[in-house]
């Protein structure tokens, strides 16, 4: 059971688990759980911790809760604790039965404070917010001890009562741990464990309850109650594993999950904090949380990632405890290498350069048979109609050759069209300003997707039939911000002030193949030459097809930077 397979790669946190298998620990159980708050959508960071405590679970036959930490209502909702289970699903894993939210404890919670007041462990503290902090002391000062710190047991329990109760307004009273006002460790000078909250109406509980318990004090009595084994969390909460730790050791539980912290995903050209993603959401800088420039699950997910390349992108960065900015190249090579393998392949034109093949007849239509791989025979091929009139792209003609490297077309050249004939340019069209707006050529029938003996053409370009195309929007998208680490600058500059003005280009009038109007969100194909490209899940419809760009055919990105 304790046997890793082969395409996992280990880390600290699975090489502990299989210390504790073998040493007989929770009779040989292992069981995990992610547990977010339900403030925000899950973003590739949060990706990260899924695969992680979901991998663990299936890798080693234990399992993994999904457990919503909602224990500060004012900034949680059901559209959030809804988006979660979408996205935690679409990457793919499963917690069956076990979907819990910190809330089903409120009332077991509140009886483990009751014992802690009871066993002298907690009292009820009448400090307001701006006292607890500068009787907390500072890393170099110890704090001081609260006033309110040695009331008897029966006024505490008395006050508790009254705080649940709804007797007091918020603020007023706080419950805290009474540990040690000069620990080194700020975290056990006295912590809150319950605040006052009237007036919020919770998603889970209603207005049942008025006080409600901090993270600290949830999280370690939830995961007990759960049977949690290894509990699973980011760097930030090391300093908190003592008090992790307290809370479990001074109540009567007999379930003491173990804390262990791995360090957070952060990824170049984007922000990954909830309250900045929540900021770009609400400030309309971007469409939504699902928008396809967003580092979220549901903005990847539009953008045309797989759950598979998201999963192998979690594998590539690993499981440590050293902090890291990973290159926004690393996630695009894996959706790359993913789509190259499996996305048919299609023909759509960005920026339409109208040919006229003048020796093909008017009224001809040819249904051309073009394969749908070029590696993977079993893809098949696809029908994709030819004209008289087809449309280039404006990028595959000039007039005269820049250099030996274009072979494209250019005025009096050759070129092949992609599975169908080599055409001649005899004429270019201008408008009054000198712009080249159409081009007349003729075409070689012998050369109807081969090449006979002696033809030597090497420029292959992609086309759409003119009459049967579908007109189609594309979007292309860049990093959202211009700075690698937008939220980190030294320059005293806010990360908003480091958006891409051109994160997004839509190009309108594009013409796509026809067989791209049966397209279906979900599905994504490598427009050849162009890039990688999906149906919009959220705008395109029949009447108006809308194509993201999911990513480029090269990491055109390291390109740029290795030039600088
Ligand atoms: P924020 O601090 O921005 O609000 P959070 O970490 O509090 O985010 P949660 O919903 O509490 O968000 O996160 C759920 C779980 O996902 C936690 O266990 C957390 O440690 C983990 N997680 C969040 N962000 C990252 C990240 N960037 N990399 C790895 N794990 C993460
Ligand atoms: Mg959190």
């Amino acid at each position: 059971m304790s046997q890793e397979t082969d395409n996992k790669p280990s880390n600290f946190i699975r090489q502990i688990i299989d210390e504790d298998l073998k040493a007989g620990k929770n009779q040989g159980r292992v069981a995990t759980r992610f547990p977010p708050e339900p403030n925000g959508y899950l973003h590739i960071g949060h990706a990260k911790s899924i695969v992680l405590n979901f991998g663990i679970a299936e890798d080693y036959k234990g399992s993994c809760n999904l457990r919503f930490d909602d224990t500060n209502p004012h900034k949680e909702n059901i559209e959030f604790v809804e988006a979660i289970q979408n996205d935690v699903r679409w990457l793919g894993f499963d917690w069956e039965d076990r979907l819990f939210y910190a809330s089903n404890y409120f009332e077991q919670l509140y009886d483990f404070a009751v014992e802690l007041i009871k066993a002298g462990k907690a009292y009820v503290c009448d400090l307001n917010a701006e006292e607890i902090r500068s009787y907390r002391g500072t890393l170099k000062e110890p704090g001081k001890d609260s006033p309110y710190r040695d009331r008897s047991v029966e006024e505490n329990l008395d006050l508790f009562a009254r705080m649940k109760a709804g007797e007091f307004e918020d603020g007023a009273k706080v419950v805290r741990a009474k540990i040690d006002m000069a620990s080194p460790n700020i975290n056990l000078r006295d912590p809150t464990l319950y605040r006052i909250r009237h007036g919020v109406i919770h998603h889970q509980t209603g207005e049942a309850w008025c006080i409600y318990p901090m993270y600290d004090y949830t999280h370690p009595i939830s995961d007990a109650l759960e049977g949690i084994t290894h509990s699973l969390c980011t760097l930030e909460f090391e300093d908190h594993r003592p008090l992790y730790d307290w809370i479990l050791d001074n109540i009567s539980i007999d379930c003491h999950p173990r804390q262990y912290e791995f360090s957070r995903l952060n990824l170049q050209y984007t922000v990954m904090s909830k309250r900045k993603l929540t900021e770009l959401v609400d400030e309309g800088f971007v469409e939504g949380w699902d928008d396809p420039r967003m580092p979220t699950i549901a903005g990847l997910r539009r953008r045309g990632f797989s759950p598979a390349s998201i999963r192998d992108f979690c594998g590539r960065i690993g499981v440590t405890k050293s902090d890291n900015l990973v290159e926004m190249g690393v996630l695009e090579d894996c959706i790359r290498t993913d789509l190259n393998t499996h996305a048919p392949r299609r023909m759509a034109v960005l920026h339409p350069l109208k040919v006229v093949i003048t020796d093909y007849p008017e009224d001809k239509l040819e249904q051309l048979d073009i394969a749908n791989h070029p590696q993977d025979e079993a893809m098949g091929t696809r029908k994709v109609p030819f004209s008289r009139e087809v449309y280039i792209d404006q990028n595959d003609f000039m007039e005269v050759a820049p250099n030996k490297k274009f072979k494209r077309l250019v005025a009096g050249g050759e070129v092949r069209l992609r599975g169908a004939y080599v055409i001649r340019c005899d004429e270019v069209i201008k408008d009054e300003n000198g712009e080249v707006i159409e081009l007349h050529c003729s075409h070689d029938a012998a050369t109807l997707g081969a090449n006979p003996e002696g033809r030597k053409v090497k420029g292959v370009i992609h086309w759409v039939s003119a009459t049967q195309a579908k007109e189609a929007e594309i979007r292309l998208y860049d990093r959202l911000f211009g700075h690698p680490s937008p939220d980190a600058t030294k320059d005293g500059k806010d990360y908003k002030d480091h958006i891409n003005p051109d994160s997004l280009r839509t190009l309108t009038q594009c013409y796509v193949e026809a067989s791209l109007a049966e397209a279906e969100p979900g599905e994504t194909w490598q427009f050849e030459r162009e890039g990688y490209f999906c149906l919009d899940s959220l705008l395109s419809s029949q009447d108006k097809l809308i194509f993201n760009r999911t990513v480029t055919l090269r990491d055109t990105w390291a390109k740029i930077e290795q030039g600088k």
